[in-house]
């Protein structure tokens, strides 16, 4: 585990949420979990180093922010929930962010990872998709304590979350976990999951790979609704609140 050297000299976990591919929820799982480790008590900060889709602004309720410096140090924003802030779309103008590459986006990064964190001692990290060089940068540079993957049950997901998986062993981040996102379909009337494609697809690939199961979160249009609106599901009291509790549970143990 990397320790990163702060001007308070906290001992920070960083948890990095990775997807093999896009469009997989890895950015909302990755805010949910950040709240949810909140409610477990934790002190926890969330960094969105997704340079080609910055969504934790909008996600955490705090669009449109932009954090202040201090003596050249990033302030993290406040958000509604308690946890912390700094996105690469808060660095970046929106139609800029895309073009970043390498260096700038590492530059960014590290500003980001060695900010006023205060005393956070978790920073959850929103991973850009893939596995390129960006990534392998990052995971070299900043030593993750462990990897969350974020996959769907798609096979075609699944055969990009094993990608996820082996840049993980090859790169030495401990794996903490897969996460099945978008997981049957929850009735918006009853709640009632049902599972037209069948299940346990990832849980039953998890056990393949060797790595953890975390748990599973369905597709449901409460958690597209508040994710849009900036009202994350593991910040209220609905039905997709618990199953981000017992994930965090899981990374948090
Ligand atoms: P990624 O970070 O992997 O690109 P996002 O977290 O941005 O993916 O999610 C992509 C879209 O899918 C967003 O509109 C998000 O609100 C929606 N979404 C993610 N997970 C779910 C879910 N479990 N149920 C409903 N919509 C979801």
């Amino acid at each position: 585990v990397r320790i990163l050297q702060t001007s308070e000299r906290v001992q920070r976990r960083l948890i990095a949420v990775a997807s093999g591919k896009g469009g997989v929820g890895k950015s909302t799982v990755s805010a949910n979990l950040a709240i949810a480790l909140a409610r477990l008590n934790k002190k926890v900060g969330l960094v969105d180093a997704d340079i080609y889709g910055p969504s934790q602004p909008k996600l955490m309720g705090v669009e449109g922010t932009k954090p202040q410096a201090r003596d050249k140090t990033l302030l993290p924003v406040a958000t509604p929930y308690g946890v912390p802030l700094l996105s690469m779309g808060q660095l970046a103008a929106p139609d800029q962010a895309i073009a970043w590459r390498g260096p700038m986006a590492g530059n960014a990064l590290v500003q980001m990872l060695e900010a006023d964190w205060g005393s956070a001692d978790t920073l959850v990290l929103d991973m850009p998709p893939g596995t390129g060089d960006v990534q392998l940068t990052m995971v070299q540079k900043h030593k993750p304590a462990g990897a969350v993957i974020v996959c769907t049950p798609q096979d075609l997901a699944l055969i990009d979350a094993k990608r996820a998986l082996d840049f993980f062993v090859k790169t030495g981040v401990p794996v903490i976990g897969l996460v099945e996102n978008m997981a049957g379909y929850a009735c918006p009337e009853c709640g009632a999951v049902s599972d037209p494609f069948g299940s346990g697809g990832a849980e039953s690939a998890a056990a393949e790979l060797g790595i953890p199961f975390l748990g599973r979160i369905p597709l449901a249009i409460d958690i597209r609704v508040r994710s849009d609106a900036g009202e994350p599901p593991a910040a209220g009291n609905g039905p997709q609140a618990g199953a981000f509790d017992s994930i965090a549970q899981k990374v948090a143990d």
